[in-house]
């Protein structure tokens, strides 16, 4: 495991900074090491009947970012276990269900979290344990890392929970390896990297892509607790131990550049000189509207590297570092990553803009990807085909001069069918988020007894609310009258989960009663 294998090379560097303190590699890799001292102790005592599980135990982690969350993690793989990231901001039955669900042996947690966690581990059956302090110098770890196994479990993530109840998707040592290996080539990180830290560390975006890939080459991962939009500004106008790496959700980048338009003209120019100090700048785990990456483009004066991932997969297909990022596209495969497409019968009539040389559901196959879900034989045997390949369940299509992919939407919610047509809802949501008076919105299908589906806009406005019949007139000239949303409800916000996802079934449900 790449993460465990090079601490050697850089054990005095700075592994972590959080609340203003700096914890050097040895600092946290001592923490890790009592810890996982005491999980051993565990391994021997009677447990939840998990002895000659072949996943390997599973070690829940409730921590705040910063060093017992590195060091729980860390913990679980040198005592040969499954690192299982809980949610910070979960309410008790969300809570329950992942550890029940992922059969946990214990609860690494630290003091600020024992009380609330306590109960939840005892009715799950798990034992829990506080993440060491010690920054005494233990045993030597080389033993216990060479003794992990390729094929091993090493982490369990929950998909999103955008589409349904959260999946837990099982990665080996190997695939979180190959994965690694992929990014840190791709993107080039290095040791002298320092990223600001603010996504949720209980999915791979803030897990995988952000965290292992800094400490893979040694870089310095900086934790904001809790995403602030000005609290960021202020980390990347820092002069001192300036940011190189930053990596958000489209709805972070909207936060950041909201904030930036209340500045005075003095403070944005220290904002533009801020984000073009900045080497690589990521966006992820849902589509970037089209407006964002123009206005961050203005900005910086550099194109957000857009990638499309999944929880099951890691990531699939990258803009590139070097050479032509194009907004509204996701790139191409990383490397070792093979994709192809289902083509879907009669999809290349209008989802894609015209220029689609193949549109289809994507598929995937390539060493970084899960292994299974866990406790679901039937969805695992169901996500893969007879000769390895994944289903995404989202629709992509293949487009331009170099061809690049592009994620047209998921299949079960973001193509409208609509009287014949196929329309992708997240192209009529950035025609309508380029609306001056529209601060969020979503695009859906709403049940009709003539088309099958209508487009249905839920938006969010900034001071002035438009009506439907305002909308349509806007919009005319920019989209083909058959995509035009027939139905229109304005809310004060958009819901949104911890990655700043829309579940569009719910609000579907919700305001167009299907
Ligand atoms: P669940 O599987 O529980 O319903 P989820 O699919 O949202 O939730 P994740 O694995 O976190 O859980 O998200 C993966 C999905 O996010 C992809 O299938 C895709 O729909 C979406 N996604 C990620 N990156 C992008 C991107 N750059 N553009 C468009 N969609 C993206
Ligand atoms: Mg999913």
């Amino acid at each position: 495991m790449e993460v465990l294998k090079n601490l050697s090379k850089h054990i005095t560097r700075t592994a972590v900074v959080s609340e203003g303190l700096s914890y050097r590699y040895k600092d946290v890799l001592s923490r890790a090491q009592h810890t996982a001292e005491a999980l051993q102790e565990l391994q021997g005592a009677p447990s939840n009947g998990l002895r000659g599980d072949a996943v390997g135990p599973r070690f829940a982690i409730m921590a705040p970012p910063g060093p017992h969350y590195v060091a729980a993690t860390w913990a679980s793989w040198l005592s040969g276990g499954v690192a299982v990231p809980l949610c910070l901001t979960h309410p008790p039955g969300e809570l329950k269900y992942v550890l029940q669900d992922a059969n946990v042996r214990a609860v690494l947690t630290t003091d600020e979290h024992m009380s609330r966690m306590a109960p939840l581990a005892k009715e799950a059956g798990a034992k829990i344990l506080r993440v060491s302090d010690s920054s005494e110098q233990p045993s030597r770890e080389q033993d216990a890392i060479d003794a992990l196994k390729p094929e091993q479990g090493a982490l369990v993530v929950y998909t999103s929970g955008t589409t349904g109840r959260p999946k837990g998707a099982l990665h080996t040592y190997a695939g979180l390896t190959a994965h690694i290996n992929a990014l840190v080539t791709s993107w080039e990180w290095r040791a002298s990297d320092r990223i600001l830290h603010c996504l949720p560390l209980h999915h791979v975006h803030g897990i995988i892509n952000a965290l292992h890939c800094a400490h893979a080459v040694g870089a310095t991962v900086e934790f904001s607790p809790k995403f602030s939009p000005t609290a960021v500004w202020d980390v990347l106008m820092r002069e001192d131990d300036p940011i190189t790496v930053f990596m958000g959700v489209p709805t972070m980048y909207s936060h950041l550049l909201s904030v930036y338009d209340d500045m005075s003209l003095e403070q944005q120019k220290a904002a533009q000189g801020a984000a073009k100090r900045l080497r690589l700048t990521v966006s992820g785990s849902a589509a970037c509207p089209l407006p964002i990456m123009q206005r961050w483009h203005a900005l910086s004066g550099q194109w957000l590297l857009e990638r499309y991932g999944m929880t099951e997969t890691n990531m699939i297909l990258s803009n590139p570092y070097h050479g032509e990022r194009r907004a509204g596209s996701v790139g191409l495969p990383l490397p070792g990553v093979e994709v192809q497409i289902l083509p879907e019968e009669g999809t290349e009539s209008s989802a894609s803009t015209g220029t689609a040389e193949h549109i289809g559901e994507l598929q995937v196959r390539g060493p970084g990807l899960f292994k299974m879900y866990l406790n679901k034989p039937e969805a695992t045997a169901e996500a893969f085909d007879s000769e390895g390949w994944f289903r995404t369940g989202d629709i992509a299509s293949l487009e331009g001069d170099p061809p690049y992919w592009r994620i047209v939407g998921r299949a079960s919610v973001d193509i409208i069918k609509s009287g014949g047509y196929k329309i992708s809802a997240p192209q009529v949501e950035d025609a309508i988020l380029a609306h001056p008076d529209v601060a969020e919105c979503a695009v859906m299908g709403a049940p009709d007894e003539a088309q099958g589906e209508r487009v249905a806009a839920v938006i969010a406005c900034k001071n002035t609310q438009i009506t439907l019949k305002q909308l349509r007139e806007w919009l005319k000239d920019k989209l083909p009258e058959y995509q035009l949303p027939s139905r229109l409800e304005i809310v004060e916000t958009i819901p949104r989960n911890a990655m700043g996802k829309v579940n569009k079934k719910e609000l579907r449900r919700q305001y167009f009663g299907a």
